[in-house]
């Protein structure tokens, strides 16, 4: 008798499987869904492993299969563990995550298909069938328009071209004069975009030395340890694409297929016409904006080997792609890998190392600023670390911006009460009198227009989350940025009555009207998730962008992202400290990572570029080594802070955070959750963990549910975390990208 030990799609949060006895008529192996009867139940589940003992003594058989080949492939399913157990998810919700989309709901969507009417030829009738039968005025309509197009239509043309009803054809076929076919179309969204071929350049001499290790890492050479995992550390335009695209090329002449993860597939069109124009109808693009039809067709083509590439965003980790021979992660450091909204709160870049460790791929992670963590394994051997130091442009290399930095303070108290200091308003003149262009950079976070009153202090915040509201002036209202519920505008305090509102701080409304009014001759574009709802107007406006249609991009944190414009040479950071304030570990490292970003977008053409950095703290670490372009500097100072506070990559970190309406409940639970955690710690005699909390998160008030969280510190907390029993309301994240 033979067991399966089934992951069953069924709420409550299990992390382990159930045992089920397989018939002797059903042949079971892994990875193939299956029938299961679940209390008085039966319900879907997917075969994690076939064994010869069940881990529960009585089982029940398997009543049915789904599938007659694996839904989920074994080193997937591998992989779907490793989620579980490391995030410390529900079992069913790692599995789920590389299931075809439609099949939780039992849906599966049926490839769409389409019906063609056949004409039978006279001499395959059944004898005498046609001359029997007469055939109507209708009917003979039919055959006649068959004949005249070879014999083959699709029915939904037939009927339309001869405005008749289906009846007619169910006539025809029963008389045997024609045959319906059913043919699998696939509905294809992307339309594969008309590109012509793009060759590929030959390589700088950094990057052939950059080449060599992954050239022979993709040709079989086993590098020792993990070695053939590669961080490739370059400098913004420094041909990493490049790289990417001949690692990509050499793969499939290896006869393998690859995976390449973008931090946002609407941010990165630039990059993914790149792929489009170098593998023209050899890409596909894996993502969650199709409607679930289109959705369920490009993973059925995936799975049947019908793309060398697939290219997507975080969740494209989890496309079927057989075959797999390399994994790229560009941008590597990017929090869009994260997911944190929802569970397994997994990160794409650390499920992308596992996968390649269970199939023996090469990993290639990109990136001008690296994530601390990451670099930290690469300089302690755990990856390859790959530097390529100078950028390239279309006249050979060119030196990275040269960047100011702008103490506001100074300018204040020097009687300038402008949003732009006197040189980057200087500059922003020079540049346009060359006609060159301009990116203007502002930080949102928390920095849109604030609202308080002057006379008491009083500051309007949402009725249901713990933030202020700010003011949109598109709009005309205030909005909650946690919730985005909105309020009317405020003339007169609620509080102290008087008409003493006022508005303050910098939003991208704000520099952009103050650009207009000193620049009144330049063309100004304000691009942020307000103006551009949709990808569409994006991709619009970086075209006449691009074209240079305008003169000043006013934006925020989207005009960062791996945007390639030579006719940028100034680049002004209009406010570069809003991420300096957030009570979090990575604050510096966010705030140098962005930094980098945009100064990387000036001078990417033949002019050498610009960058100017307002600051109210011109001295801290993060914003001087961003303006040196010195990432070995910046990690040096970052790593010494971390192993001082013993955080990441010095300790692993949990964040633990309980929901509940009521004030009083979630303080008493979390209460109650942090002593049973230390009991454990402390009955076990565990060494190096620290438990902070339970403390009001830094939201404290989130869609009217309080939030309270602990975070826990140490070696292997997945070991304690897995003892304790959290109950509903409890969200449990590992490696979170934040402690608020
Ligand atoms: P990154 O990904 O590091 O930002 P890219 O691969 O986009 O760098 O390269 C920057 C620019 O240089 C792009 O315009 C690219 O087409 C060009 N480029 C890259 N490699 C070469 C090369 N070997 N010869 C000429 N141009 C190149
Ligand atoms: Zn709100």
């Amino acid at each position: 008798m033979k067991y399966a030990e089934v992951a069953v799609n069924v709420a409550g949060g299990h992390r382990h499987t159930f045992s089920y006895s397989i018939p002797e008529t059903l042949r079971v192996e892994v990875g193939y869904g299956v029938r299961v009867p679940f209390g008085p139940r039966v319900l879907q589940g997917i075969v994690v492993e076939v064994t010869d003992k069940p881990s529960f003594p009585e089982t029940r058989d398997i009543e049915q299969l789904i599938s007659l080949s694996p839904i989920i492939s074994p080193k997937r399913i591998k992989l779907a563990l490793w989620i579980s157990d490391y995030y410390i998810s529900p079992l069913w919700s790692a599995i789920a995550l590389f299931l075809p989309p439609g099949f939780e709901r039992n849906t599966v969507i049926k490839p769409k298909s389409l019906r063609y009417l056949v004409l039978v030829p006279d001499d395959e009738r059944v004898k005498g069938a046609s001359n029997r039968k007469p055939v109507s005025a209708k009917q003979r309509a039919i055959l006649d328009l068959l004949s005249e197009s070879g014999g083959r239509l699709p029915v939904p043309q037939i009927l339309g071209q001869l405005h008749l009803e289906r009846g007619v054809i169910k006539v025809l076929l029963a008389k045997g004069l024609v045959i319906e076919e059913k043919v699998e179309v696939s509905r294809d969204p992307l339309a594969r975009r008309e590109l012509s071929l793009e060759l590929p350049f030959t390589f700088t001499d950094n990057q052939s030395l950059a080449w060599h290790p992954i050239e022979a890492a993709i040709n079989g050479h086993v590098f020792p340890g993990d070695g053939n995992l590669f961080l490739l550390h370059g400098v913004t335009g420094s041909g990493k694409t490049e790289i990417y695209l001949r690692a990509l090329a050499e793969t499939i002449k290896c006869g393998k297929k690859g995976i390449c993860l973008v931090p946002e597939i609407s941010l990165t069109t630039q990059t993914i016409s790149r792929f489009f124009a170098r593998f023209p109808g050899r890409v596909a693009v894996f993502h969650s904006k199709l409607s679930r039809g289109e959705q369920y067709d490009e993973w059925r083509r995936i799975k049947d080997g019908d793309f060398d590439i697939v290219i997507g965003p975080r969740s494209a980790i989890f496309s079927p792609q057989p075959d797999l021979g390399l994994i790229i992660v560009d941008e590597e450091h990017e929090w869009a890998y994260k997911q944190s909204d929802k569970t397994p709160r997994y990160h794409a870049r650390d499920a992308a190392v596992q996968l390649a460790r269970l199939t023996g791929s090469t990993l290639i992670m990109g990136s001008a600023t690296p994530d601390v963590e990451t670099y930290y394994k690469a300089v302690n051997g755990e990856y390859r670390l790959i530097e390529l130091k100078e950028r390239i442009t279309p006249l050979g290399s060119t030196p990275l911006p040269q960047v100011s930095i702008v103490n506001m303070r100074d300018e204040f108290k020097e009687g300038n009460r402008s949003i732009f200091s006197r040189l980057l308003k200087a500059q922003v003149k020079l540049a346009l009198e060359q006609r060159e262009q301009i990116i203007l950079f502002i930080n949102r976070r928390g920095q849109s227009t604030f609202v308080e009153c002057m006379n008491c202090g009083f500051v309007p915040s949402c009725k249901r989350c713990s933030g202020s509201l700010t003011y949109h002036s598109i709009e005309k209202r205030l909005i909650c940025h946690h919730c985005r519920r909105t309020y009317p505008v405020l003339r007169i305090c609620p509080n102290c009555k008087k008409e003493e509102i006022k508005y303050f701080g910098i939003g991208t409304e704000k520099v952009e009207a103050e650009c207009r009014e000193l620049f009144p001759h330049a063309r100004v574009l304000r691009i942020d998730s307000d103006t551009m709802a949709k990808a569409r107007d994006y991709e619009k406006a970086m075209n006449s962008f691009r074209k240079r249609e305008i003169d000043i991009l006013v934006g925020t944190q989207i005009l960062a992202k791996g945007l390639d414009f030579p006719g940028v040479s100034l680049v002004g950071i209009v406010n570069a400290d809003t991420a300096l304030n957030l009570p979090d570990f990575r604050s510096g490292e966010r705030t140098f990572q962005l930094l980098c970003q945009v100064e990387g977008r000036a001078g990417r053409g033949i002019t050498a570029g610009k960058a100017v950095i307002q600051t109210y703290n011109p001295g801290y670490y993060a914003v001087r080594y961003a303006a040196l372009h010195d990432y070995a500097g910046f990690y040096e100072s970052e790593l010494k802070y971390r192993r001082e506070y013993s955080y990441p990559p010095f300790t692993r970190m949990g964040r633990l955070v309980y929901v509940h309406s009521n004030e009083e409940k979630c303080r008493a639970e979390a209460g109650r959750l942090a002593v049973s955690i230390q009991l454990i710690i402390d009955q076990q005699g565990l060494e190096g963990f620290k438990l902070i909390g339970p403390a009001p998160a830094f939201i404290s008030r989130l869609r009217g549910k309080y939030q309270v969280q602990i975070i826990i510190l140490g070696g292997n907390i997945q070991g304690i975390l897995a003892k304790v029993d959290f109950p509903l309301g409890w969200i449990l994240d590992v490696d979170p990208i934040g402690m608020i």
